[in-house]
């Protein structure tokens, strides 16, 4: 037995007890005639004490050469601290150590294991395994696998299956870039891992397996954004015989069951909002509705004078600062110039003052007056004491500037309180997406999501106004997931593709197999993934991914710790038929 409690466990209810414990040496004191040495598990700290007067001497020498992360096993007699530690929970009792053996040494760790470390990004990173002794990312992890449980507990509550999909698939030029792996005994070909499971969940569906889940990991090559991952994990689900409102319910209901399993809270209903009234509202698909400054569209007020920046823009539009109205012409310059960063790239801002006095004091006094101020102001719904920032241009882009500063403000104002969970599902998504680059449309969720039915008549003429059965959960602005309602029979299936640019020939080589499934009788249904690393991160109050996955990979796509990707021999390559012949 290598020991009879952990390092979290004993309590003054155990004094005088023999004990064994096992674990790692946190720091030791060494006052000569007394040695004191918390020792860390997984489950805490307990104090051990070594003293000359009752300690053997052999057992005080082995102490004395204890390093940092040895590891160590030890037996001994649970006492009564002298001086207790009210911050930990075995404070109030210590191990008088009689036997002590070394189980393994250390080397000295290139960075403290402790909450507060003095070791960077990187080189935790590359000492990953060391970095997951300390609390944070133990706790994390800890943290993670409760999340799972319950999301596991309470989907197998209500019939779902979890069902597992390979990783070893076709392929499909839709999505994102895939990663592909070559096969060794079918020279030149290669399989591809996959973005999501979703023609297999599909199929699972035609299967009649009627309600699927999956704890999933998904793979996309993506060109990294901050916190992203090449890999991450997915709650993927599918269920048939079920409309759109039925998915909503499950898993606003999987959500609110988290929220009060974690934080105690006890939500409502959650809002719904459509994708159009989320841009027209806050420039953005996936709105942080803790705080206001809604969007306040200004053509109609700003298009009957002589300002040509506004009266040749496609939008003008603002959001009102709570309490802004003070800042200094110093603190707008910078705003201005933080609009103009080329991440954000407004080409200039106008700014009104509402002063305390129901005075307006513009930027642009020259060409409006106070009549014309208040009307912006009542739009944006400013009040005495606000500023209101207004940009304009085309639309979208100068909605998304927009969206950037709210949030920017968002977050210097101290209105995303980290303590409220604000969840929104926004519907109705555009079924289908222009890409400037390739000049077509995309599927803007995917090529399997169902038009609504009252918008099919104007895939032909008005491609860019169908409607979708497609819906996401915004959590905090952040997605948290996404799905839709399915086709699921093989004429819609084929006429998606040909908007999508398919010839019936590439279609049935790159989807016969889920096509040609539809024409066995696939039942009508749908599903969504849950982003299972962001929902554990913002259910914990944090917002990035990376401190949630035990061996994630750094910004650039590595893992430092195993230093992958790697080069492979020429044996290796020959094998699988990728060697470069010369
Ligand atoms: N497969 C989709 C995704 O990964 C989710 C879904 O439609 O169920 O985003």
């Amino acid at each position: 037995m290598y020991r009879s409690h952990n390092c979290g466990e004993l309590r003054i209810a155990n004094t005088n007890t023999t004990v064994t414990l096992a674990g790692w040496v946190q720091k030791s004191r060494d006052k000569g005639f007394m040695i004191w040495v918390d020792l860390r598990d997984r489950y805490g700290i307990t104090q051990l004490i070594f003293d000359e007067a009752r300690t053997d001497v052999s057992v005080m020498e082995a102490a004395k050469s204890l390093g940092r992360e040895f590891v160590i096993q030890i037996k001994g007699t649970v006492i009564e601290r002298e001086s207790k530690n009210n911050n930990i929970p075995t404070g109030a009792i210590e191990v008088l150590v009689s036997e002590l053996s070394i189980l393994n040494e250390s080397q000295l760790p290139p960075f403290t294991i402790e909450d507060n470390t003095d070791g960077g990004e990187d080189i935790r990173m590359k000492y990953r395994y060391l970095d997951i002794r300390r609390n944070p990312v133990k706790n994390s992890l800890l943290f993670r696998h409760k999340v799972t449980q319950e999301v596991r507990n309470y989907l197998s509550n209500l019939d779902f299956c979890e069902v597992e999909t390979p990783y070893l698939i076709k392929s499909t030029p839709e999505g994102a870039r895939d990663f592909v792996v070559p096969s060794r005994m079918n020279p030149g070909q290669f399989y591809a891992l996959p973005q999501s499971p979703q023609q297999f969940k599909q199929l699972l569906m035609v299967g009649g397996m009627d309600k699927y889940f999956q704890i999933v990991k998904c793979f996309r090559d993506e060109d990294l954004r901050a916190d992203r991952q090449p890999e991450f994990t997915q709650i993927d689900c599918e269920m048939s015989f079920i409309d759109q409102e039925d998915i909503l319910q499950v898993f606003e209901g999987l959500t609110r069951s988290l929220l009060k399993k974690f934080h105690n809270l006890e939500l409502g209903n959650f809002p719904r909002m459509t994708f159009d009234e989320a841009m027209r509202t806050y420039g953005n698909d996936k709105p942080d509705i803790r705080f206001g400054m809604k969007f306040g569209e200004l053509n109609a007020v700003t298009q009957h004078k002589d300002f040509a920046v506004f009266n040749n823009a496609e939008l003008v539009v603002g959001i009102a600062v709570p309490e802004a109205a003070s800042y200094t012409r110093k603190q707008i310059d910078e705003l201005i110039e933080w609009v103009k960063r080329p991440q954000v790239g407004a080409s200039g801002m106008v700014y009104v003052k509402c002063e305390s006095d129901g005075s307006y004091k513009s930027s642009v006094d020259k060409f409006y007056d106070q009549t014309d101020l208040a009307q912006w102001a009542e739009l944006t719904g400013a009040k005495a004491g606000d500023l209101i920032l207004v940009l304009s241009g085309p639309a979208s882009k100068t909605r998304a500037q927009l969206s950037a500063l709210r949030m920017e403000l968002g977050n210097r104002l101290g209105l995303r309180n980290p303590e409220e969970f604000a969840p929104l599902w926004v519907v109705d998504f555009p079924l289908l997406e222009w890409d400037e680059d390739s000049a077509r449309f995309h599927a803007m969720h995917h090529p399997f999501t169902a038009p609504k039915k009252e918008d099919m008549h104007l895939l032909d003429t008005d491609p860019a106004k169908v409607r979708a059965n497609a819906y996401d959960l915004v959590l905090n602005g952040n997605e948290i997931g996404g799905g839709s309602i399915r086709i699921h029979d093989k004429e819609t299936q084929a006429l998606m593709f040909k908007h999508l640019g398919f010839t019936n020939e590439q279609a049935q080589e790159q989807f016969g197999f889920l096509m040609n499934a539809f024409t066995y009788g696939a039942p009508p249904h749908g599903g969504l993934a849950f982003g299972l690393d962001r929902l554990v991160a913002i259910l914990s109050g944090q917002e990035t991914i990376r401190d949630f996955i035990a061996f994630p990979k750094n910004n650039a796509g590595r893992d430092v710790m195993i230093d992958a990707p790697a080069t492979i021999d020429r044996a290796q390559l020959d094998e699988l038929s990728l060697a470069v012949k010369v």
